[in-house]
């Protein structure tokens, strides 16, 4: 709603919606194949893999109404993948760190 949505829809090269593992990158913020991440054999990109629970809550979270974002409830690793992703990617966009949020995790 900020204007900081993540490009999830599909991968950027090929537009497949899922096609074997699903990367994303941070730097461009979209999804790519594993397929097409061998293909453009970019090794500097940073790029996090998505488990299929992962990539489905974050396409969950980013495209559904407002008044349904927080109809759902997390469990176990997924959970904590998907606060670990949106941190990191809350992060990048915002372009800085937070002192009570280090002091936070420090706790
Ligand atoms: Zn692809």
């Amino acid at each position: 709603m900020l204007g900081f949505l993540p490009d999830l829809r599909a991968c950027r090269s090929c537009g497949k919606f899922i096609n074997g593992d699903m990367f994303f990158s941070y730097e461009n913020n979209s999804l790519v194949c594993e397929a097409c991440r061998e293909a453009e054999n970019n090794p500097g990109e940073e790029i996090k893999p998505l488990t299929p629970q992962l990539l489905h809550t974050v396409r969950y979270v980013t495209y559904s109404a407002v008044e349904k974002v927080y109809g759902f409830s997390l469990k176990g690793e997924t959970r904590k993948d998907f606060f670990e992703f949106a941190e990191n990617y809350l992060l990048r966009q915002l372009g800085r760190s937070f002192n009570t949020l280090d002091y936070y995790k420090k706790i």
